[in-house]
C-alpha cells in the first residue's frame, strides 16, 4: 500500500476473521454498524479453517454436526448482507487514540483505520509460520526467504524451492510451478501430509520433468547480502547435496502468537485480555474482546460462548457509535426494519 493510501474512516475494525469476529458483522449490521476485519490469514475462518477445516463440530446451536470449513461458508453467507469489508494477509500491528476520542488502527502494510470501536476477535493470537531450524536463516527473510505468497507475481521467474510436506508446501508447487524459472520441492520423506489429488499433481508434473522433488532436508543456505545463491540439502545416508536456489519457501505449519495486540496498552492476563461480562469491553473504552481472546470468571472457549458475547458487545459499541441514537430491542423473526436489512422483507411478508 502507498503512503497516500486514504484512511479508512469506519464504525468498527474487528480484528481476527474467524467464526467468532464473522459473526460480529452480524451482530453490528443488524445494529446499523459498519465493520471492516483484518486478518493475518488469506481467507476466513481463524482456527475452524486453518485447523481442522474438515473436522466436524457437534455443539454449534441447531447445527447437529457441520464441518470447520462448512460453519465458515455459513457465516459468510449470513452476514453477506452487510457487505463487510476484509482486508486479508495483514496484521493489526499499531495503535493510537485520536484527540476525537477515536481510534487509529494501523496494518503491517500501512492500511489505516479511524474507527469508533475495535473489536478485538483475536483467538489463539495471529497465525504465525514455524520456522525451520536452519543457521542465519533470519538474515535472508523477507529478501529471499518467505513463509507466505502474498503476491505470486513475485515470484516469477525465479529458481525456486519450497519445503515442505503438507497442503501448503504442495498447493503452493501447484500454483508456483507454471510461473517460475524452476521448482523443486524438498521434503524429508516421499509420502505427504496433503490432499492425495495435490499429491498426484505434483508427482505429475515431476515425471514430466516440469518441477523436481528431492527427499532430505535443508541444512545450510549460501548467499550474501540476504540473497540466496543455494541451499544445501542432506539426505537420509547424511550426503550433502547442493541445489541452485536463489528464493526459497518454507511451509513448516502454524503457531498461534498473540504479536502486536500485547503492546495496545490493554490490561492482559496470562496473555489474554480481560473484559467484563455485561459489554466485554477492555480497560480502553471503545475497544472490546470477544472470543477466545478474552478472559473472564467462568469464560468458556467455545464457539457459541463468542456468538453470545458479540450481541451484547454490539449494543455498547452501538452507543459510542450512535450517541444520540436509541437503541431497541427487536427480534428478526418479527421487525420489519431487521428484515429489510437483511434483505428478506419480501421473503418475510
Ligand atoms: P480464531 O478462530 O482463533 O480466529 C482468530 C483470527 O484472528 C485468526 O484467523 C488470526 O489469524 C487472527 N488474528 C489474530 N491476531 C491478529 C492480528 N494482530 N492481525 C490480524 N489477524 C489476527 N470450539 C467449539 O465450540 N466446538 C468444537 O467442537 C471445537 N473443536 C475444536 C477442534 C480443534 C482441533 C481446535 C483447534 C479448536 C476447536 N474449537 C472448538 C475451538 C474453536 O475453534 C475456537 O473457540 C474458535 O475458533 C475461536 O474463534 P475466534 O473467532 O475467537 O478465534
Amino acid at each position: 500500500m502507498s503512503d497516500t493510501a486514504p484512511i479508512i474512516e469506519t464504525d468498527a475494525v474487528i480484528i481476527g476473521a474467524g467464526p467468532c469476529g464473522l459473526f460480529t458483522v452480524f451482530e453490528m449490521g443488524l445494529l446499523d454498524m459498519k465493520c471492516h476485519l483484518i486478518d493475518i490469514l488469506d481467507r476466513p475462518g481463524g482456527q475452524c479453517a486453518e485447523l481442522y477445516p474438515e473436522k466436524p463440530i457437534y455443539d454449534i446451536p441447531a447445527y447437529p454436526c457441520i464441518t470447520g470449513q462448512e460453519l465458515t461458508d455459513r457465516l459468510m453467507e449470513q452476514i453477506a448482507p452487510f457487505d463487510p469489508v476484509f482486508h486479508f494477509q495483514q496484521m493489526a500491528e499499531g495503535l493510537e487514540q485520536l484527540e476525537n476520542g477515536k481510534w487509529r488502527l494501523t496494518t503491517d502494510i500501512g492500511t489505516v483505520f479511524d474507527t469508533t470501536c475495535i473489536i478485538i476477535a483475536a483467538g489463539g493470537g495471529s497465525f504465525m509460520p514455524k520456522k525451520p531450524p536452519i543457521p542465519d536463516i533470519d538474515s535472508y527473510e523477507g529478501i529471499s526467504v518467505f513463509y507466505s505468497v502474498r503476491q505470486m507475481e513475485q515470484f516469477k521467474d525465479k529458481e525456486l524451492v519450497i519445503v515442505g510436506g503438507g497442503d501448503s508446501a504442495l498447493d503452493w508447487c501447484l500454483n508456483l510451478q507454471p510461473i517460475v524459472k524452476s521448482l523443486t520441492l524438498v521434503h524429508r520423506r516421499d509420502s505427504f501430509r496433503a490432499a492425495p489429488d495435490s499429491v498426484t499433481k505434483m508427482r505429475t508434473l515431476v515425471e514430466k520433468g516440469t518441477m523436481a522433488f528431492q527427499m532430505g532436508q535443508v541444512k545450510a543456505l549460501q548467499g550474501a547480502s540476504g540473497q540466496l545463491s543455494a541451499i544445501e540439502v542432506q539426505d537420509q545416508d547424511k550426503n550433502i547435496q547442493t541445489l541452485k536456489c536463489d528464493t526459497l519457501l518454507p511451509f513448516f505449519g502454524l503457531t498461534m502468537k498473540l504479536g502486536p495486540i500485547a503492546d495496545f496498552g490493554l490490561n492482559l492476563h496470562q496473555n489474554l485480555i480481560p473484559v467484563d461480562t455485561e459489554k466485554f469491553e477492555t480497560s480502553k473504552a471503545g475497544i472490546f474482546a470477544i472470543g477466545d481472546i478474552n478472559h473472564y470468571p467462568g469464560k468458556l472457549k467455545l464457539i457459541l460462548s463468542g456468538f453470545h458475547e458479540s450481541a451484547l458487545m454490539a449494543r455498547q459499541a452501538f452507543k459510542y457509535c450512535r450517541p444520540d441514537a436509541k437503541l431497541r430491542f427487536e427480534y428478526t423473526t418479527s421487525s420489519s426494519s431487521l428484515q429489510s436489512k437483511l434483505g428478506v422483507d419480501d421473503k418475510a411478508a
